[in-house]
């Protein structure tokens, strides 16, 4: 594939040699430390403080995260500077929904590219701030979410044949995240919580186009979410057909996030560290979430279950996602510490 001839991007040597010498820490999540500061309407849209969103619309933004990278830059920077220095090497932008097709809902279509480049740059002058402390290198992840469409599925059980989005509609609009990650200065592309493969597939190649007329490649991590206590995804498959569905992608990182916490990804992360010739990441949440839909597991028993993941040799890679904090990530940094990287099978 053409794409693998391509020159690396400038950092990718230095992420990989990380990783080669110790588990590296990705950051925790993003929506509950936006969630803790009890933003209203105003505030979303940047009318009370902030910077008023560039891209008018009629529509209500309360609970559209990812404009807070426009509209409140400096809060989102702060996030960002928090993981960072409770250990944090690579963080992720606050991305997950900046496609065209996931901003529909806001109306605000229009701005993705704007929100793509705020968010590099919001979590670019974090890393490069905790980075001026403690001399530590600190990288930058694109983060590229499902969308809320699925090209594999049907959303309407009376019509089965029916799709919500197809896979050009997704192709277009991860390519135009994608290229306004590069060009705002991710350091890696992270797709993540992939509940439907034709979706990652479609981002995939979005991924290969974009490199090919940026003219470099970049890291490229891939992360699904197991959605039911038999082990398989949405569209349902297994984490062994899950690797083998994207294994020709040469992934930096195959993994899980998000879905049922540590204690349930277990399983499935042994499963896919037996068999995945890379580098592997797991970034559960902070447990099962309650009747209110908030995480109750604290720092110290996340950490220790990422310790044992750690010990039973099966991580490259370690973070949090909903409901892990800055001390989630700091107690899982002390975790791992002691612990070596997962040995790739195949390499020496
Ligand atoms: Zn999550």
């Amino acid at each position: 594939m053409k794409t693998f001839r391509l020159p690396r991007s400038d950092t990718f040597a230095a992420i990989e040699t990380l990783a080669r010498q110790r588990i590296v820490l990705l950051d925790g999540a993003m929506g509950t430390m936006i969630q803790r500061l009890g933003l209203d309407e105003d505030a979303y849209a940047g009318r009370s403080g902030g910077v008023a969103c560039p891209h008018p619309t009629d529509l209500p933004q309360k609970g559209n995260n990812d404009l807070l990278s426009l509209t409140q830059p400096d809060a989102i920077e702060a996030i960002h500077f928090e993981f960072a220095m409770a250990g944090a090497d690579i963080v992720e932008t606050n991305t997950f929904s900046s496609t065209t097709i996931a901003q529909a809902d806001y109306g605000l279509g229009a701005a993705v590219e704007d929100l793509n480049v705020a968010a590099v740059r919001a979590a670019r002058r974090a890393v490069d701030r905790a980075t001026a402390i403690d001399g530590r290198p600190r990288f930058v992840a694109g983060a590229v979410g499902p969308t809320n469409r699925t090209a594999s599925l049907s959303p309407d059980v009376n019509d089965p044949g029916f799709r919500a989005v197809s896979f050009d509609d997704l192709r277009a609009a991860y390519g135009q995240q994608i290229a306004a990650l590069i060009a705002g200065g991710a350091d890696l592309i992270l797709i993540e919580t992939i509940f439907d493969t034709l979706n990652a597939k479609a981002a995939i190649f979005a991924c290969f186009e974009a490199f090919a007329a940026h003219g470099r490649r970049l890291p490229v991590m891939i992360s699904g979410t197991i959605t039911d206590a038999s082990g398989r995804t949405l569209s349902g498959q297994t984490p062994t057909a899950f690797w083998h569905s994207v294994r020709h992608a040469r992934p930096f990182s195959i993994g899980l996030n998000c879905a049922l916490g540590a204690a349930a990804m277990r399983p499935h992360m042994a499963e896919i560290s037996g068999i995945a010739e890379t580098l592997t990441c797991a970034y559960p949440n902070a447990g099962l979430p309650n009747a209110f839909g908030q995480y109750d597991e604290g720092p110290d028993e996340t950490a220790a279950q990422i310790g044992d993941f750690a010990q039973a040799g099966l991580v490259n890679i370690v973070g949090g996602c909903c409901g892990t904090t800055p001390d989630h990530i700091r107690a899982m940094a002390e975790a791992v510490a002691g612990h070596a990287p997962r040995k790739v099978p195949g390499h020496d």
